[in-house]
């Protein structure tokens, strides 16, 4: 994005064009918001009938127009790509790379997704941080370089966002 041109204008990025941002950014990672989708369905199909993953998908979109969950987004891809490419200090380059016990941090920063929708987002992200479904679980079972320490549990904040935002909506 081009930082300059919107700082003169207007000294804020647009919603629109930080969505697109964190959505590009998903991707590049190999998270699509039909596989976040997947996993609203898995919590929400046994509460809401007839529950369809069009449904999920709207409400995975509505939680990215948010600007506190794309900066979540955004500032953890980023942190887990430096890691990637080892332009983090150490220690903390290999603690995250290695995703150790009792770092903590990659938790705490959705956190920031989940409060914006209700105690179901809290009790959902809690159980995908257990359970781990579906493309958190792909993401988990990584074997090369790829650093997804932040990733995981940013996919699992706006999946149980989107779910409790379905939730409240019916
Ligand atoms: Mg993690």
């Amino acid at each position: 994005m081009d930082r300059e041109h919107y700082t003169k204008r207007s000294h804020k990025f647009p919603i629109e064009e930080l969505t697109r941002e964190a959505k590009a950014a998903l991707k590049e990672r190999g998270v699509t918001l039909q596989d976040i989708a997947k996993i609203v369905y898995q919590l929400q199909s046994a509460y809401v009938e007839e529950l369809e993953l069009e449904t999920c998908m709207y409400h995975v979109t509505k939680v990215l127009e948010k600007r506190e969950v794309v900066h979540a987004i955004l500032t953890g891809i980023a942190i887990d790509k430096m890691v990637e490419e080892d332009r983090f200090p150490e220690p903390i380059n290999t603690i995250i790379k290695h995703d150790e016990g009792l770092f903590g941090i990659d938790e705490i920063l959705p956190l920031s997704i989940i409060n914006l929708y209700g105690s179901i987002g809290l009790t959902n992200f809690g159980y995908l941080d257990k359970e781990k479904i579906g493309i958190i679980r792909e993401l988990d079972r990584t074997k090369d370089n790829t650093v997804n320490t932040f990733l995981d549990d940013l996919i699992a904040a706006v999946a149980a966002a989107a779910a409790s935002r379905l939730a409240h909506s019916v």
